[in-house]
């Protein structure tokens, strides 16, 4: 494109700026960047009849409305490597940071409901665990697997759900900012919708919008991983038998909630298993395993016999080696599988070996 552009490049001896006009052969980014520089309020704007850039010609067929209003400069400048290939209000996509994640490393959103001691008021929670929500927040996680399709396993308890994304996940290139709000939004948008399947509508209507946060942790090795399950399902048997043995002082022993608290103050697990049964005629060990164990939500690809199973020791040492990079087709050979296989969900043991050994495919 041949443009006349009227330029400043040439200062007399008394510091005069002599305009000096030039033909340029100028690309569209080169344009787009002389508007740019045009527009910087550090220099002075030329007569606009002597510009003419791609994106006045693209739209010079709206000349009959009237003509825009003279722009203020921005009092900051945009960065000078600004592409703008559709409108000078591009460059702004500059100022965006991608935050990916660590490459090569398991990536851990975990999700927990906010203000859900008063979310649990208002909708009547039953003490100390109430099924309902309970397998509300199963049901929502299933959901979230089907939707993301990388995601092999998720643990919940109580309002919180973890789910793990494999090490060579390459799901929005790892962007931290979209795996957390596409997860969150995912969760909770099925969350609401799955509410009148758990809850009567009649007798328990949602009342008030259910909210989440969530973090994203990478970690880079399997035993990382495991600790991280096991981590959160003793944290889930601690904190059930505490609430097993507080609600029953509570509700059937008839004692005040500060009483309560200073009784089990100090108080180690065999002495909350002995008040339970000696005071309440409960067995904890009878209790229901939704409760105890929490749940672990996974894709299915049935079991692996002990012969079948992987080196996983072996295979760790390989973590450190740069990342397996699958082709498109395989990739989506995989999510094809992936979507297909059975979601189930279990309350069973996933701090010994066992459940990962019998199902290498999670840790992948
Ligand atoms: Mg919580």
């Amino acid at each position: 494109m041949t443009l006349m552009v009227r330029c400043y490049p040439v200062i007399s001896r008394s510091c005069h700026i002599l305009p000096v006009t030039r033909t340029h052969v100028m690309t569209r980014t080169a344009t787009a960047t002389a508007t740019a520089i045009r527009r910087s309020p550090t220099r002075p704007a030329p007569p606009s009849s002597t510009t003419t850039t791609t994106t006045t010609k693209k739209h010079s067929h709206q000349q009959s409305s009237p003509p825009p209003k003279q722009q203020q400069p921005s009092s900051t400048p945009p960065p000078p490597n600004a592409q703008m290939a559709n409108s000078k209000y591009e460059y702004t996509r500059t100022f965006e940071t991608p935050h990916p994640l660590l490459p090569n490393t398991y990536i851990i959103l975990r999700i927990d409901g906010r203000s859900f001691s008063t979310f649990s008021q208002t909708h009547n929670f039953r003490k100390p665990n109430d099924p309902r929500a309970l397998s509300l927040m199963n049901a929502a996680a299933s959901r979230t697997l089907q939707a993301l399709p990388d995601i092999p396993i998720a643990y919940g308890v109580s309002d919180e759900f973890s789910f793990l994304l494999p090490r060579r996940c390459t799901l929005f290139d790892r962007r931290e900012d979209k795996l957390i709000s596409t997860l969150v939004s995912t969760f909770t948008g099925w969350y609401v919708f799955l509410w009148p399947r758990h809850f009567s509508p009649e007798e328990e209507p949602l009342r008030a919008p259910p909210s989440f946060d969530c973090r994203a942790v990478c970690y880079p090795s399997r035993g990382n991983v495991r600790d991280y399950f096991a981590w959160r399902q003793v944290d889930a048997h601690v904190n059930n038998l505490y609430n097993t043995a507080f609600w029953a002082l509570v509700l059937k022993g008839g004692v005040g909630r500060r009483e309560a608290e200073e009784e089990l103050r100090g108080t180690f697990a065999r002495d909350k298993n002995e008040l339970l049964f000696s005071r309440f005629g409960i067995n904890y060990n009878d209790e229901e395993a939704m409760y105890k164990k929490g749940s672990v939500v996974f894709r299915d690809y049935g079991v692996v016999e002990e012969d079948q199973e992987k080196g996983g020791e072996e295979e760790e040492e390989e973590t450190t080696a740069v990342p397996e990079v699958k082709s498109k087709t395989q990739k989506e050979k995989e999510k094809k599988r992936a979507k297909k296989a059975k979601i189930v969900t279990e309350h069973v043991d996933i701090i010994n070996d066992e459940f990962w050994e019998k199902r290498p495919w999670l840790l992948e």
